[in-house]
């Protein structure tokens, strides 16, 4: 699918329930959770998979809320490796039930996993998520590691005042274990106040991680997403430096979204989304549904480029969007 550039990414929200209640991340009070019977069903999941691959989607990411809360989730990614013409699965998990699930996971054919990890301090953690689950997190990524999942990545959402002196202790995760550590810039997605207070750009990251030394640049795969990653001399792993909002940059976008609410999102930060839901419950044939995904592309790009500030609060939460 292209209008200007190829689209062929595509994030699916299984669902908006999260098992963790990140400070940076939870939604407002006044945010309600889907009723059960709005959240896309699995069958509904597999039929837009298949045809967004038709149209040219080769990377799919399974996202939440915590996409490992939702029952039978390891059966539905087995039906999705099988979806004709898709090259990437990647699941994005908070690792809370990763240590139960990595080898169903792993035999369900999934090997690609994005585990999202904020602090290597037990305490700090529990602040940042508000639950005490560090060390089945830690328990998750070691059976992640040993059943040799890869990629593995471990997502650090870069948080001044709170995790920004851990930075080089993440960089030495990826100097020791072959995963790829990514530093993400908080993004004005809640709170502005908050985010005004915790942002870090990301200049200043590579600025405090230089004395690593000399760094390889890594080619970036066609699917990639906005990651830069470079490889530090002698290290087994990688670092990826995610810059949404200081080097933020449209044109290059590859992706679209699908919300737990079975709505097609375009752009992250534009509240224009596309249902499809209805329609496919009501019978819409698969050419149906290509033409609103076709419509979403062609929607994407016409839309003004974004710059992120505290006024670019999307309406709906990440954990409905899936990040
Ligand atoms: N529960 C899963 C997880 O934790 O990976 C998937 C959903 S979560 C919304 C996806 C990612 O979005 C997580 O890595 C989370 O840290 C990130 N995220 C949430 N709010 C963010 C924000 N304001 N800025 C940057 N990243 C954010």
């Amino acid at each position: 699918m292209s209008f200007l550039r190829e689209i062929n990414y595509l994030r699916l929200s299984i669902t908006d329930r999260c098992n963790l209640g990140c400070f940076y991340c939870l939604p407002r009070l006044d945010w309600q959770k889907l009723p059960a019977p709005e959240i896309m069903r699995y069958e509904e999941l597999l039929q837009i998979a298949r045809v967004a691959v038709g149209l040219g989607i080769r990377k799919i990411r399974v996202t939440g809320g915590e996409p490992l809360v939702r029952r039978n989730v390891v059966d539905f990614l087995e039906k999705l490796t099988q979806t004709p013409g898709l090259k990437e699965l990647c699941l994005t998990t908070n690792g809370v039930r990763l240590a139960d699930m990595a080898r169903d996971l792993y035999g369900a054919g999934l090997r690609h996993l994005n585990l999202s990890l904020d602090s290597l301090k037990p305490e700090r953690y529990r602040q940042i998520t508000g639950h005490d689950n560090f060390s089945q997190v830690m328990a998750g990524l070691g059976q992640a590691l040993d059943l040799g999942f890869q990629p593995l990545k471990v997502n650090c959402v870069v948080l001044k005042d709170v995790n920004d002196d851990e930075l080089l202790d993440f960089a030495r995760l990826a100097r020791d274990l072959p995963v790829q550590v990514r530093f993400i810039e908080f993004m004005p997605t809640v709170n502005p106040e908050r985010w005004t207070r915790h942002f870090l750009p990301m200049p200043e990251v590579c600025r405090r991680l230089a004395v690593l030394g000399d760094m390889q640049v890594v080619d970036r795969q066609p699917t990639a997403g906005p990651a830069e990653i470079v490889r530090p001399v002698g290290f087994r792993g990688e670092l990826g430096f995610i810059s949404p909002v200081s080097r933020h940059h449209c044109p290059t976008c590859n992706r679209l979204r699908l919300t737990a609410a079975g709505r097609l999102r375009p752009c992250l930060f534009a509240d224009l989304e596309i249902d499809i839901k209805t329609p496919l419950r009501q019978g819409a044939s698969e050419a149906e549904l290509a033409s609103l995904f076709e419509e979403a592309v062609r929607t994407k790009g016409c839309l003004p480029e974004v710059k992120l500030s505290q006024s670019s609060l999307p309406s709906c939460p990440m954990v409905g969007i899936g990040g």
